[in-house]
């Protein structure tokens, strides 16, 4: 069932998103060579209690830390862990809050330092098709429309859209319906409605689609061991416009 936010609860997931984006920016000036992703979980975990609001994945199935750090070939729920940073990486941090029970999602590549043309290609080409997909993210469009629009763009680029894992419905819960899948045929899937809020999030890898994951039970990463990008925003569905919750700069 997809829930309809009423304008109070649109207004909560405002509060949830903003602090989700005052993470990433808390965050920023620590991503480089040397930092470990665990320091990186503590920042985040730190800047979001003192907002009053909670990581919505610590402890989510499970989950053992506050945000996923996943680098280079990890393309999603990579663990925080002692391991450092190294130039030339490339990092993905997914991070969500929730406060006043309604949660925020988001997702964004970085580069550690100089890399290469490829995988700052990978990076761009990741974020852009989420640009591409929001353009349908409207009251009156169908949900797959948005789903083709990425999967066009990536693959028009030479990179392959996962298949395994897909957006969500977000509110009350981290994730609910509707999913949202980043491949698919336009002009189908339900019928978008204004106060529908979307976690749109394209997984995008550098070789083939496929992904395994690792003995840990989480870490999802690329089967042919290429790279992988990750950009995500909480989206709210209006009749305009969408509004970007988790992006104060849109
Ligand atoms: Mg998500």
């Amino acid at each position: 069932m997809v829930y309809i936010k009423s304008s109070s609860e649109a207004d909560k997931m405002r509060r949830a998103g903003k602090i989700v984006y005052g993470t990433f920016e808390a965050l920023k000036p620590y991503v480089k060579a040397g930092v470990t992703t665990k320091e990186l979980d503590t920042i985040a975990k730190e800047f979001i209690l003192s907002q009053g609001a909670k990581p919505s994945f610590l402890n989510y199935n499970g989950f053992p830390a506050s945000i996923c750090a996943s680098v280079n070939n990890v393309v999603i729920h990579g663990i925080p862990s002692s391991d450092k940073l190294k130039e030339g990486d490339i990092i993905s941090l997914d991070i969500g809050a929730v406060i006043d029970g309604y949660h925020g999602d988001a997702c964004r590549t970085f580069a550690v330092g100089n890399i290469s043309d490829e995988a700052q290609k990978l990076i761009d080409v990741t974020k852009q098709s989420f640009y591409e997909g929001i353009k349908y993210a409207r009251h009156g469009e169908r949900l797959y429309t948005i789903s083709a629009a990425i999967q066009e763009y990536v693959e028009k680029n030479g990179f392959s859209i996962v298949r395994n894992y897909c957006g969500h419905g977000i509110g009350k819960n981290l994730h609910e319906d509707p999913e949202i899948p980043n491949y698919g045929k336009a002009g189908h899937g339900i019928r978008l409605v204004k106060g529908m809020a979307l976690a749109i999030e394209p997984m995008v890898n550098q070789g083939g689609f496929a992904i395994n994951t690792l003995r840990d039970g989480w870490t999802v990463v690329t089967a042919d061991g290429s790279l992988a990008a990750h950009y995500e925003n909480t989206v709210l569905v209006t009749d305009g416009q969408p509004e970007l919750l988790t992006d104060l700069q849109r």
